[in-house]
C-alpha cells in the first residue's frame, strides 16, 4: 500500500518535468474517460505534489489531476520515448524526460480546489495543533486507531504508520478519542510524522507490531494481536500488555 511517504517520493520523482509544457496520453483504455489527453495536451505542468495519499498534478488553466495509487499504482521517470512493455494510464512527455504512470486505479481532472483533506503528517511542519483540533472535532466515541486513518482529519498516515505510532507511545489503537488527552493525540501524531519522515529519508525500520500478530512485543514479551477496525475494515495490530 503506498503510504504517505511513498508518494511523497514520487512527487520528488517527477519534480524533473515540472514547468514544461506535456505532451499527454492515454494508452490504456480505461485512463481515456473524460478524455484527459484532449485537455492536458500541450498545457504547462505547474507542480506536483503530494498530499496525504493523493498526488496533484496541477496543470496551466487550472487543471488539477489527482492520482491515488491504491496498492498497485506506480509512477515513473523515464528518458523520452523509452522503450515500454505495456500500457500504461498516463504519460506526460517533456523535452527529455516521460513521466508514465502504471496502474493508476483512481485518476481525476479536477477544475476547482480538490475536497478539503487534513493537515499533512509529512509537511515540513506538520501542524500537530490543527491535526490534534480535527480529532477534537468527531464523535469522541470513535476509536484512534480508526480517526488515525481518516483523511480529512490527518493526511498521509496508512494502515502501517498507524500501527508503528501507536505501538511507539503505547497507546492501544481501540482507545476511544474520548479517554485520550491532547498530549496523547499530539505524541501519536509527532510519532507517524517522526517515523514517516525517517522513511521518506530512507531510513529502515524494523516493524515493531505491523504484521507480527502471535510473534512477540519487542518491548514487554507479551503476543501482538490483529483484528479488524473500523468501515473499512483494515487490521489494527497492537500489544494488548502494554498498550494499555
Ligand atoms: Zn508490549
Amino acid at each position: 500500500m503506498p503510504e504517505g511517504d511513498a508518494l511523497h517520493r514520487a512527487a520528488r520523482r517527477l519534480q524533473p518535468i515540472v514547468g514544461e509544457r506535456v505532451e499527454v496520453e492515454t494508452p490504456n483504455p480505461r485512463a481515456r474517460v473524460g478524455d484527459l489527453a484532449g485537455r492536458l495536451d500541450g498545457r504547462r505542468l505547474l507542480s506536483v505534489e503530494a498530499v496525504g495519499k493523493n498526488l496533484l498534478l496541477t496543470f496551466e488553466g487550472g487543471y488539477v489531476l489527482r492520482s491515488h495509487l491504491r496498492m498497485t499504482g506506480r509512477w515513473t521517470l523515464v528518458p523520452r520515448g523509452a522503450e515500454r512493455r505495456g500500457r500504461p494510464w498516463l504519460v506526460l512527455r517533456g523535452s527529455a524526460r516521460e513521466a508514465v504512470l502504471w496502474n493508476g486505479p483512481v485518476l481525476e481532472l479536477h477544475t476547482r480546489a480538490i475536497r478539503r483533506l487534513g493537515p499533512d503528517v509529512l509537511a515540513a511542519e506538520p501542524d500537530l495543533a490543527h491535526m490534534v483540533e480535527n480529532l477534537r472535532s468527531e464523535d469522541q466515541s470513535r476509536a484512534v486507531g480508526d480517526a488515525l486513518l481518516d483523511q480529512r482529519l490527518v493526511a498521509g498516515i496508512g494502515n502501517k504508520w498507524k500501527a508503528e505510532a501507536l505501538w511507539a507511545v503505547g497507546l492501544s489503537p481501540w482507545r476511544p478519542l474520548a479517554e485520550t488527552t491532547d498530549e496523547e493525540l499530539r505524541a501519536v501524531l509527532e510519532a507517524a510524522a517522526g517515523q514517516m519522515r525517517g522513511s521518506l529519508e530512507g531510513r529502515r525500520n524494523a516493524n515493531r507490531a505491523y504484521r507480527r500478530a502471535g510473534r512477540p512485543c519487542p518491548r514487554c514479551g507479551e503476543l501482538i494481536r490483529s483484528l479488524g477496525q473500523g468501515d473499512a475494515n483494515r487490521t489494527a495490530y497492537w500489544c494488548p500488555r502494554c498498550q494499555g
